[in-house]
Parts: structure tokens; sequence; C-alpha cells
């Protein structure tokens, strides 16, 4: 539509200084109106009496101005929707610097296009609306995830055509494992005598619910953070070995999905106690096979 998209490129440090700004002034906005809202509109971890940890959890779960909805609105277009602008704006800067598109920025552009097509949005249903959210939408997803998109501008890499075959190929069994793997947990929560899942060995638990031992759940206890997280080295491949700044996103989610696992192992030990310890015995893998 001939939008000046590659100006993205020069504009990136003052919009994400004006976003980090905006989120602040969202924030307190949200903190002080949620006193008006009505009892059954605020989230329940966001109300604890103490305003600093309230302020950042976020008080009132969807606040709206009329039918229009903030959260719904932030996390998808300036979060989700803006980081695919800003990948696209590095494409054409690209394309502006050395007339076409490299094969590494293609790569990154839809690998990164793909992921966002299945992303859940559990953060709608559960969280309140506060600066974690607020800010994780308007600068942390658009800004740092677009990192190696904006990396590849400035330092253009080389790519083969067996090494893409090879990171097409790891992002293509990250991405299997992370579908198949949530749709089968996904399944077998919903419908257990599904014919896909009905096969499957389980252990029973003494809330009622049973837990697979067996397919992708008995290969790792967390076999779809595994998914995800080959899928988050093979968008940053393409950005070669010479910087570690376009490694940030793989550290950070792994350090994200290592702390997440641990959270969760905690729950489900008070949830399900016994079952849960014969489970990491029969299992004793959380993410990568044999590591850890
Ligand atoms: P999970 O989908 O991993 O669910 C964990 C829950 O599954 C447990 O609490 C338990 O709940 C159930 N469960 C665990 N083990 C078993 C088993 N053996 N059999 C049956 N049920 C089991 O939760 P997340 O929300 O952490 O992850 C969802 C997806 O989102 C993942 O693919 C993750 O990679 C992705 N993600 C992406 C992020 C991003 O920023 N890109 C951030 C975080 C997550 P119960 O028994 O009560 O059903």
């Amino acid at each position: 539509m001939g939008a000046p998209l590659g100006s993205l490129f020069e504009l990136l440090l003052p919009l994400a200084v004006c976003a980090t700004g905006t989120s602040f002034l969202l924030s307190f906005y949200l903190y002080i109106r949620s006193f008006w809202a009505p009892h059954h509109a605020l989230a329940p971890g966001g109300n604890t009496g103490n305003p600093l940890y309230d302020f950042f959890i976020g008080r009132e779960l969807n606040p709206r101005i009329g039918n229009f909805d903030l959260k719904y609105f932030c996390e998808l277009r300036p979060g989700l929707i803006g980081w695919v602008v800003i990948n696209l704006g590095m494409l054409m800067k690209e394309v502006e610097l050395r007339d076409s598109p490299s094969l590494a920025m293609i790569l990154v552009n839809s690998f990164q296009l793909l992921y966002e097509a299945v992303l859940t949005t559990m953060d709608i249903v559960h969280d309140g609306f506060g600066f974690m959210l607020v800010f994780g939408d308007l600068a942390w997803v658009p800004f740092t995830y677009s990192l190696q998109a904006s990396f590849l501008v400035v330092h253009p890499q080389e790519l083969g055509a067996a090494a893409a075959a090879g990171i097409v190929l790891i992002n293509g069994i990250g991405y299997y494992i992370f579908r198949k793997s949530n749709s089968q947990k996904n399944m077998f929560r919903r419908d257990p005598k599904h014919p896909s899942v009905s096969n499957l060995e389980t252990i029973a638990t003494a809330t009622g619910k049973r837990l697979l031992v067996s397919g992708w759940w008995g290969l790792v206890r967390h076999p779809n953070y595994l998914g995800d997280l080959l899928m988050a080295l093979a968008w940053t491949l393409p950005c070669g070995f010479s910087h570690l700044l376009p490694y940030f996103y793989v550290v950070y989610f792994t350090v994200l999905l290592v702390h997440r696992e641990a959270r969760d192992e905690r729950q489900c030990r008070g949830k399900y106690g016994l079952a849960w310890d014969a489970y990491c015995q029969r299992v004793p893998y959380r993410i990568f096979p044999y590591l850890y």
C-alpha cells in the first residue's frame, strides 16, 4: 500500500522510548480507574492490597471504554501485530539498502509469523491488566522479539541453501512437537475417550484426573516447552554466530520456560501429591530428553 515501512528502522529507538513512557501512563490510568470497577470485574491475583504489586499485576480483568476492550486491543494490535509490522519494516529496510530481502530475513519473518498464528491468548482470560502486561504488549514484545530482524539489517548474513534447509527443519520439528504435544494434552483433558488419546498409558491421581505417562508427555514432562525452544533457536540461527544480541530471545525464553516449568511442577505436586512423584519417576526429564 506504499506505506514507508522501511523508516521504522531509524525510528526503533524513539518509538521504544515512547512505548515505555506510554506503558507507565496507561498503567497509572488503569490502576486508578480500577477503584471504580465492580467487584466481579477484578482479577483475583491483582488485589492483594499492596499498591506496588497490584499496579504491576493489574487489578481489573478486562478494562473497557464503552465496548473497547483495552487488554484485547493492546495484546493484539501494538503487541502481536506491532511485532509483525516491525519485522516487515526491517525486511523493507533491507530491500531499500540491498535491493532484495535476504534469505535469513525471509526465514525470520516467516517463522515468527507462523508462531503468532498459533499463540494461545491465555492472559486474556485469567490475568488482570497491569503494568506487566501493558509494558509487555506495548514495549517488550514488539521491540525485543523483533531483535533478530533488526540485527539482520545491520549485520547481513550469507545463508547457504543447506544451512537454510537445516534451520527450516529445526523450526519444523519444533513446530510439530509444540503443536502435537499441546493438542494431545488438550484432547486428553477434554475427552479422554477420544480415539487419538484413548490408547495412551495413564496414571490415576487422588483428584480423579489422570496423568499421561506415554505419548509426548511420556518423553519429557514438558514436551510443549521443548518444541517452543527449538523454534526459538531456529529464529536465531539465521543471524549467524558473530554476535550475542540475536541470541537474546532464546536465552531469555529458556530462563522463562525453566522458571515456568518449576512453578508448574510445584503446583502439580501440590495438586497430585504421590501420583505426581510417580509420574516424575516414570518420566525423569523435565524439558530436554537426557539433559534436563
Ligand atoms: P502447559 O500447557 O504446559 O500445561 C501444564 C499443565 O498441564 C499442568 O499444570 C497440568 O494441569 C497438565 N499436565 C502436566 N503434565 C501432564 C500429564 N502428564 N498429563 C496430563 N496433563 C498434564 O502450560 P503453559 O500454559 O505453561 O504452556 C502452554 C503453551 O504456551 C506451551 O506450548 C508453552 O510453550 C507456550 N508458552 C509460550 C510463551 C511465550 O511467551 N511465547 C510463554 C509461556 C508459555 P492439569 O493437570 O490441571 O490439567
